[in-house]
């Protein structure tokens, strides 16, 4: 960024706009929606400004610009005129002033973005002078999102703040807010219905909570989806938006958890580079004991969650809490390798059925048989397999699968460090040297090939 939005106080403040004519004007209204206190510097005035003067809103200033900008908290210089405008810039700054000159960017301190208004509800739009038009289409849609009228139910909800402070418990207030913009009082209120809003959101505070909400914690176990952040479900983003603490896991993107609210506590779960995983139980004794204090709990896992994420640990563990429990799907490795690869998993006549296995087993547990796996006809996706290349080849190639059997693989799909390999069985290991983890790698098994019995090959 090299501008930040902030927004200024303007409240009896003062603005000074420098300059007399239509351009000036624009910044006048501009500034008239705020509180601020305006002074137009300008020899002459056209009718808009001097109608402003009469109206005691704005002061003029027709004299000797150099003492005009003392102790103002923003300048507009718009005089429509190149050079008057540089000497103005020059006493603004010279007075130690924030400075915006009309038409240029290069001299401005400060920029004008492009405004939702719903006051007190304000949302600027900036492109940084990049893309005005991309700015419009924004605010257009904003616009359209936010209801007309919506400034009065924030100004409402200002009013009862104090109350709801003083009527609701901490742990239940944000429920409460999130009832009010989300339920049937924002709704009433957007169709007119002020007063009925006001009713609602009353019988709310004195009752101490929004009705139908308890207070209690959950546990939502959100797939991430394979790495870019767009690949997220709505339903993610929604629930890591209500999220009061997110677990996530390492190949989680930290782009992903920029979309959670910022006073939500995040915390790692994953392994760090040398030291150990955290251990399953203890993960699942923090997810409940979170949702025990009555706080919203989003475990975010990559891919899909109930794909080689253990899942089922969680899901047991909040169960046995009595803690409700949610999965929010996403789209696996898998699905994401294929995109990566612009190509289907399954193609008719050639493939009809897709198998998801992991490369790695349990701790303890013996390597899984990869070849047991294998039929004409099927897609293998292989997650966790990118150390394993050596004994999948070879124990494919020992069961009699042809050595031109399609293999494929994806590293990191869908984030900046993708990489694609494409080989056959026989030439997998040089083919995928460059992959590593975490990938998935794709056996496509033809519908005619047939693995010949181990024994035969032998023979
Ligand atoms: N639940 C996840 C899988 C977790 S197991 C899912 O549904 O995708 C971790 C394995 O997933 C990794 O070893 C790798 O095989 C695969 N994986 C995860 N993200 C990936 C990505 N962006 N590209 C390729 N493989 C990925």
């Amino acid at each position: 960024m090299k501008t930040f939005p902030m927004f200024l106080q303007m409240s009896d403040r003062l603005v000074v706009i420098a300059g007399g004519g239509e351009q000036a004007a624009q910044k006048a209204r501009l500034m008239l929606k705020t509180e601020a206190r305006l002074r137009l510097v300008a020899g002459a005035l056209e009718p808009e400004l001097a109608g402003l003067v009469v109206r005691g809103r704005a002061e003029h200033w027709p004299g000797d610009s150099a003492g005009a900008f003392a102790g103002a908290a923003l300048v507009f210089i718009a005089t429509g005129d190149a050079a008057q405008d540089a000497a103005l810039h020059a006493q603004a700054k010279a007075a130690g002033c924030l400075v915006n000159v009309v038409d240029r960017p290069d001299l401005c301190d400060a920029l004008t973005p492009s405004i939702v208004d719903r006051d007190p509800v304000v949302v600027a739009i900036g492109t940084e002078g990049n893309a005005p038009v991309l700015g419009r289409q924004i605010k257009t849609a904003i616009e359209a999102m936010l209801e007309p009228n919506l400034g009065g139910l924030a100004a409402l909800a200002g009013r009862m703040r104090g109350a709801v402070a003083q009527a609701v418990p901490q742990a239940g207030r944000r429920a409460l807010w999130d009832w009010v913009f989300a339920g049937p009082v924002r709704a009433a209120h957007a169709r007119g219905g002020e007063r009925e809003a006001a009713r609602l959101l009353k019988a709310a505070v004195t009752a101490g909570q929004a009705p139908g909400v308890d207070g209690a914690g959950r546990i939502t176990l959100v797939g991430a989806g394979p790495g870019a952040r767009d690949l997220l479900t709505l339903r993610a983003v929604q629930r890591l938006q209500e999220a009061d603490v997110i677990y996530y896991d390492r190949l989680v993107d930290p782009a992903v958890l920029e979309l959670a609210r910022r006073d939500a506590q995040r915390v790692y779960v994953g392994k760090s580079v040398g030291a150990h995983e955290w251990p399953q139980e203890r993960i699942c004794a923090l997810i409940v004991a979170s949702a025990r204090q009555g706080q919203r709990v989003v475990r975010l896992k990559s891919g899909d969650p109930g794909l080689f994420g253990r899942a089922e640990e969680e899901l047991s563990a909040a169960r046995a809490a009595g803690i409700a429990v949610e999965i929010v799907p996403g789209v696996t490795a898998a699905s994401a390798a294929a995109a990566s690869l612009g190509r289907a998993l399954t193609e008719r006549g050639a493939t009809d059925h897709l198998i998801l296995a992991t490369g790695t087993a349990r701790d303890g547990a013996g390597a899984p048989d990869i070849a047991a796996l294998a039929r004409p006809g099927a897609v293998l996706a292989l997650y966790m397999a990118t150390r394993q290349l050596g004994r999948i080849r070879a124990d494919l190639l020992a069961a009699g699968w042809p050595g031109e059997t399609e293999v494929e693989a994806v590293a990191s799909a869908s984030t900046a460090e993708e990489r694609i390999a494409r080989g056959t069985l026989d030439s997998m290991e040089s083919a995928l040297a460059g992959i590593a983890h975490p990938a998935i790698v794709l056996v496509r098994f033809a519908k005619d090939a047939c693995a010949r019995p181990v024994q035969l090959r032998r023979a």
